[in-house]
């Protein structure tokens, strides 16, 4: 589940450029009508409440050293108490553990009980690189998510700022594919 307090704000004035172009451009093939509704899909975006479909998705959640000191002070144990009870893999790729039957341990029928303190990764959705850069990604997440496609236009330098904050991150989960030839 995203942060709301992250703030995409409307940008109208984006429509006016890049995007009009795209639009006008897509207007005159064949698949207009299933383009113009990709285009309006991945251009708003706002969380639903009471929702936490993404974090019943099957997947890991990987934590910056930020994210770990943050999160194990909120459960009043040590670094390494944490990692030893919350967390699986090797550093720098610590990942959540998953409890039995469950996505995420953080996970209750109410939504996530450290929605304010949440991972990064957590933060970020959906405005992940892979989901920015690739229409298949974004495809998946439209099955499952009912924010996109709702709310304000989404501001894409914020999103892209959000993309590139995971990548710092985590560059060992974003290498470029290697060339098969
Ligand atoms: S699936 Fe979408 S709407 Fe639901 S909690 Fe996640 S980001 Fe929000
Ligand atoms: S930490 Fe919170 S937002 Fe992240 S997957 Fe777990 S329940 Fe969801």
């Amino acid at each position: 589940m995203p942060d709301p307090s992250i703030g995409f704000k409307p940008a109208p004035w984006r429509l006016t450029d890049t995007h009009f172009t795209a639009s006008f451009l897509l207007a005159r093939n064949a698949h207009r009508d299933a383009a113009v509704r990709w285009y309006t899909r991945l251009m708003r975006f706002q969380c639903q409440s009471g929702c936490i479909r993404c974090c019943e998705q099957k997947g890991h959640v990987y934590l910056t050293p930020d994210d770990i000191a943050r999160l194990a002070a909120h459960t009043c144990l040590s670094r390494a108490e944490f990692q030893r009870k919350y967390l699986c893999g090797t550093a720098p790729l610590l990942r959540f553990r998953k409890p039995r039957g469950k996505q995420c341990a953080f996970l209750t029928d109410a939504g996530c009980s450290v929605h304010s303190i949440k991972p990064q990764q957590c933060r970020s959705f959906p405005y992940w690189p892979e989901i920015l850069d690739k229409p298949s990604e974004r495809k998946e997440i439209a099955a499952y998510c009912p924010g996109l496609g709702r709310g304000p236009l989404v501001n894409l330098t914020v999103a892209r700022r959000e993309a590139n904050r995971l990548l710092k991150a985590f560059p060992q989960l974003y290498q470029p594919e290697e060339d098969g030839g």
